[in-house]
């Protein structure tokens, strides 16, 4: 099957020269010339790509990349939200660009543009959107609810002071990383001076002891001799 395109653009010159372009290099494209006829194009049929002029006689290429943008409304356009966009615009439109890397486009292209650039582009978007999706980050056992001071092991909220709470947070924070006692110390304690590295020490066997309790088969925290302690999740 081959890939779909919508391009909107309704400077009709333009156009042509981009759909020759692409049709070219084995794209379909379907081309509109109005927001509101990409609209009903898209209610049609999913699109691999959306090539979106910004300033179109009956709105703005922004607002519907919004909406591919926003789940609701990609839904309601029938387009998945992580569609491929690139946005076209009028030279020197600095603002328009900045906004629509914003508003989530792939890539941007200022007026005037080579045909052939366009499709380079194109192609390089598509080829990304193919590659399969990076592995999802294995989903870690804690949560950390800053807000409530709480961090759970498993779903378990665990049982932390105050200093303790700061002093697991500040680990997760930098999971995989090894943390200097003195850092520790500065992230849980502060500026009180009455602590040393000590202090650190008998508060991580705390922690491990209640982490224990949640979580037997593991340890979560590990020791670098004459360096600190590290997270591992
Ligand atoms: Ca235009």
């Amino acid at each position: 099957m081959s890939t779909r395109l919508l391009l909107l653009e309704d400077d009709p010159a333009i156009a042509r020269t981009v759909a020759y372009a692409l049709e070219r290099d084995g794209l379909q494209v379907t081309h509109c010339l109005l927001v509101q006829d990409a609209r009903e194009q898209m209610q049609r049929q999913p699109f691999d790509l959306l090539v979106l002029d910004v300033g179109l006689p009956d709105g703005c290429g922004l607002d519907l990349l919004r909406d591919v943008r926003h789940g609701q409304a990609a839904a309601a356009l029938r387009q998945r939200q992580a569609t491929p966009v690139l946005m076209l615009s009028a030279r020197g439109e600095e603002l328009d660009r900045v906004l629509g890397l914003e508003l989530g486009a792939d890539d941007y292209l200022a007026k005037p543009f080579s045909p052939r650039e366009l499709a380079a582009r194109i192609k390089a978007l598509l080829r990304r959107a193919a590659m399969p999706a990076p592995a999802a980050a294995a989903p870690t056992p804690f949560v950390d609810d800053e807000t409530g001071q709480r961090i759970t092991l498993h779903g378990q909220a665990l049982p932390l002071t105050r200093r303790e709470y700061r002093l697991l947070s500040h680990l997760l924070r930098g999971a995989g990383r090894i943390h200097a006692r003195d850092a520790l110390l500065a992230a849980a304690w502060g500026d009180d001076s009455e602590s040393t590295d000590r202090t650190v020490d008998t508060h991580i066997k705390t922690l491990r002891a209640k982490l224990r309790e949640v979580d037997a088969g593991r340890e979560y925290i590990s020791t670098h001799r004459g360096m600190g302690y590290c997270l591992d999740v």
